[in-house]
């Protein structure tokens, strides 16, 4: 399948170009700049929330041919959209596209809801040709966790109040020990004091 090229913009927007094909994850108009950026073969989207689901950035990068691959809580906006349920697997150019959970289990907004309730966002597992990618979108450490495959390459979240503490974001990454994780989504990192805590095995590349 050739080189997979990865760029992070921030928050929870990533970009991936592989085999001439450009996939965006999440992107993000407040933290990048999509004017004049490749067109978009897919762009995927975790969850409903302004922060992922921003169609100012696909307005800049879609297509006509631009395929979406949406969470239930987005819905089918277009004929584009195909809607992944958690646990659903589709397949695009070759490349396996798994939705899975991503959900809070404690943390609520002021009038007691969960910032992000079960069953209605996803999470990703994309698999190119065996090299395993695992995208987490905005959750708490969760036992599906414990079900995924062998994970290449993680990106994890790591903010308050939606998603993980710092000692939860360790046990999370401990628990999948992907080869090479990234911290996204965060508004403060401490690198050393991380890399002290994860298993050594686990690359952090921030
Ligand atoms: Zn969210
Ligand atoms: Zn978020």
């Amino acid at each position: 399948m050739g080189e997979l090229r990865v760029e992070v913009f921030g928050h929870a927007s990533v970009r991936f170009s592989i085999n001439g094909k450009t996939i965006y994850v999440d992107p993000y108009s407040e933290v990048h700049d999509y004017k004049g950026d490749k067109p978009a073969d897919l762009i995927l989207v975790t969850h409903n929330h302004y922060d992922h689901y921003d169609p100012k950035a696909y307005k800049e990068i879609e297509t006509p041919l631009t395929t979406y691959i949406v969470s239930q809580n987005v819905g089918r906006v277009d004929s584009r959209y195909t809607v992944l349920a958690n646990d659903e697997i589709c397949s695009w150019q070759g490349i396996s596209i798994c939705a899975v959970e991503a959900y809070n289990v404690n943390r609520r907004n002021p009038q007691g809801d969960l910032f992000h309730p079960r069953g209605v966002g996803n999470g990703y597992v994309l698999d190119f040709e065996g090299f395993k990618v695992y995208l987490a979108g905005d959750t708490e450490p969760i036992p599906e966790m414990q079900d995924l495959p062998k994970i290449d390459l993680a990106f994890l979240p790591k903010n308050l109040p939606y998603t993980m503490t710092d000692e939860e974001f360790v046990k999370a990454a401990n628990l999948i020990k992907p080869k090479y994780l990234y911290c996204y989504h965060y508004f403060e990192i401490d690198i050393p004091k991380l890399k002290k805590e994860l298993d050594p095995a686990i690359e952090l590349l921030n």
